[in-house]
């Protein structure tokens, strides 16, 4: 049986039309984004207590939480002489021990609600071995014997996130009350069915939509199980079956987004004629790595190809993606389109502009340049567009930061965008940015590996290549992480170092001192020039002009400047062989996947490198972070490991708009579910 195409969901209803929820409690629900049944079925627990069994209190372990249920026999509010501070304080008893509950600052409705006599559930820790216990602000549930007593002992129970005036019990009723009202309108999403919309609970049950999930529990079970489960398992499982569909409608989502593209869009012909290419390569200086060779082939096809491309290139650091693109771009000119390569910062735009111009120019490409300070091409009006050397003769290589596509200036025949070190971007940018050229062909380039959850969710619209090799040649990296006491020797290296040749980065979280633990580029530029006195030291942040910037590099790159001072501006891009040293200090500052492109300046030559991490960091944490930077060069494990140890938004550098919100999912960790949404709705599709 099927439901009629405008079949309005059950689930949609308010949530008042549970029984129990007036205008108060269905205000106090706004708060935690529950507005309909559904969204109260998908309140996800944050945590399960087992209640089949409580622990005596005299059992209760140090450190170990745990759910016990005792009889208040005495409370009360303890005023201090001085200040303003009080402590509430009642005693627990369960017959075997007493517990003591402590609030600090007491609450005025505390007396009454922890009244002598009254017995209570208590979750906590105790605090030490001290006598007499205590569990410090414990949550405690009011046990009121009623009809509904089942719902909350004697089983697993749920512990929803709450919010002031909604209790655990209340909540916990209302989900029990909507599932028993509800639970038999909870369907199956339709698989491939229906690609413009997300799979609702609000479809139709079919036989065949259940098949694929056949490992897991049915829709409606498992939204019973996640709230009430008879293990801990079960929750779990739930937990994947509910994540299953989040994943299936965001594959959907993707892949409609995908097909109406390549339906709307006709890719421009540019897969070249090596007329560039070849003499291109033979200049080049070094032969390609047979990673490059394959990523260009795979590039050729789609640009060669009925639709544009849509590639996203990883490749670690120093993995020669540059020249990926220069050949790529190669082949739009050859075929008579203008290409645009746009950077994240004004430093690399530089840098790109520079090489691609020493590499093009000699081929009679026109390389302009085009950044917020700098451009070597006036900004056209729409009238003298049409007299424009890249109108007439396409052959130009526009160079940029972001500014390429905002000033205002006409990309004329752009047959091919490249944007270089994508996760500076927001994603939603990226096809605005596009736009531009009327479907013109996109490769996306990004040295943050990114881990295969998010490849195939946050990147999914793309296609993927990867260099997964390196340039031979290369000497190797060592890192290590030290503590600020081990500095002058430290300093004493980079010395050591210098006057073999080489020279060095040294790199702080900040650029003016605002926090006396957290250092800064403008404080400890003088105490670096001090320490390495007789050797020019350049400074490099985001608050120095793009000239001077520019000028600094140059003195860098000719090494006469033997050291940089800089904030993490220098992350993306910049290539100065010569430089073999790496300290950076604060390093618990920076997240995983940033230190490793900070990393990725050093060992680009023959040279050894090394890379100095200082923390005094004295969490463990921090510590066993940076560890695993000293123990892998590969960036994906470190991409994977911060990906779970920050989250996607933070590991992709800036909010990212286009995350997917996900109330069962998790994009660090479900990596198979996320493989076998991907799968179903290609299939059902
Ligand atoms: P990334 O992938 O980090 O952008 P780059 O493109 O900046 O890396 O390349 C890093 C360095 O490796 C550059 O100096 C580049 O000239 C060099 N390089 C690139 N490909 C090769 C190769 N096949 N053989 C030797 N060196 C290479
Ligand atoms: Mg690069």
């Amino acid at each position: 049986m099927s439901a009629p195409e405008n079949h309005v969901s059950p689930l949609a209803a308010p949530v008042s039309s549970v029984w129990g929820v007036g205008e108060e409690r269905a205000r106090l629900l706004a708060r935690l984004d529950i507005f309909t049944i559904e969204d109260l079925l998908l309140h996800k627990p944050r945590r399960y207590e087992d209640r089949r069994k409580f622990l005596p209190i005299r059992d209760l372990q140090l450190k170990e939480a745990a759910t016990v249920r005792g009889q208040i026999i005495a409370a009360g509010t303890k005023h201090f002489k001085k200040g303003t501070r009080t402590m509430f304080e009642c005693v627990f008893d369960d017959g075997t021990a007493r517990l003591h509950g402590r609030w600090w600052q007491a609450q005025p409705w505390m007396p009454d609600w922890y009244a002598v006599g009254r017995e209570f559930l208590i979750y906590g820790k105790l605090d030490d071995d001290k006598k007499p216990r205590t569990f410090t602000h414990p949550e405690t549930e009011l046990v009121e014997p009623g009809d509904d007593e089942f719902i909350h002992v004697n089983r697993i129970v749920p512990v929803h996130p709450l919010t002031e005036g909604l209790t655990a019990r209340v909540l916990r009723s209302l989900v029990w009350r909507a599932l028993e009202k509800f639970e038999k309108e909870i369907a199956e999403p339709q698989v491939g069915r229906d690609t413009s919309c997300a799979p609702t609970a609000a479809t139709a049950r079919r036989a065949e939509d259940c098949a694929p999930y056949l490992n897991l529990p049915s829709r409606a079970n498992a939204v019973r199980l996640i709230h009430f489960p008879e293990e801990l398992l079960d929750a779990e499982i739930a937990r994947q079956r509910l994540a299953l569909d989040e994943f299936v409608a965001l594959q959907f989502q993707i892949q409609a987004r995908r097909k109406k593209f390549e339906a709307s869009a006709k890719g421009l012909p540019c897969g070249g004629d090596n007329r560039l290419m070849k003499p291109f390569l033979a200049a080049l200086g070094f032969k390609l790595t047979a990673a490059q060779a394959n990523v260009l082939k795979e590039i050729r096809a789609d640009m060669g190809g009925a639709h544009p491309m849509r590639r996203l290139l990883q490749g670690d650091v120093g993995s020669g993606k540059t020249a990926v693109a220069a050949c790529s771009a190669l082949m739009a000119l050859e075929s008579g389109f203008n290409g645009a390569l746009m950077a994240p910062t004004e430093i690399l735009a530089e840098q790109h502009y520079r090489n691609f111009t020493n590499w093009l120019e000699p081929l009679g490409v026109k390389v302009e340049l085009q950044t917020g300070s700098r451009k070597t091409q006036e900004v056209q009006s729409p009238k003298s567009k049409v007299q424009s050397a890249a109108q007439r003769e396409p052959s130009t290589l526009f160079i940029g930061t972001h500014a390429l596509f905002t000033a205002g200036l006409e990309l004329p025949k752009l047959g091919l965008v490249i944007i270089d070190e994508q996760h500076k971007f927001g994603v939603a940018q990226r096809e605005t940015l596009v736009r531009k050229g009327h479907y013109p062909h996109l490769l996306v380039m990004t040295a943050t590996p990114i881990p295969r959850t998010l490849g195939l969710t946050l990147y999914g619209d793309l296609d993927v290549s990867v260099i997964d090799e390196m340039p031979g040649g290369r000497g190797a990296i060592k890192t290590f992480v030290r503590t600020t006491e081990k500095l002058p020797k430290v300093f004493e290296f980079i010395r050591e170092k210098i006057a073999g040749g080489r020279q060095a980065y040294i790199v702080y979280p900040r650029v003016e001192v605002a926090d006396k633990d957290i250092k800064a580029v403008t404080k400890e530029f003088e105490n670096v020039q001090r320490a390495l006195t007789g050797c020019k030291v350049g400074l490099l942040h985001g608050r120095i002009k793009p000239a001077d910037k520019e000028k600094t590099m140059a003195e860098f790159r000719a090494n006469k400047i033997k050291a940089l001072v800089a904030t993490s501006l220098i992350e993306v891009g910049v290539d100065v062989p010569n430089a073999t040293v790496m300290l950076i200090e604060n390093a618990e500052h920076f997240g995983l996947a940033q230190l490793h492109q900070l990393r990725g300046r050093i060992g680009r030559g023959a040279h050894k490198s090394f890379c100095i991490l200082i923390s005094d960091a004295p969490h463990e944490d921090a510590q066993s972070r940076l560890k695993i930077l000293a123990e892998t060069n590969d960036g994906f494990k470190i991409a994977e490991a911060d990906l779970k140890l920050r989250g996607p938004g933070e590991l992709l550098g800036q909010q990212q708009s286009g995350l997917p919100n996900l109330r069962f999912g998790n994009l660090a960790e479900d990596l198979n579910l996320i493989r076998q949404a991907r799968e179903l709705v290609a299939r059902g599709g």
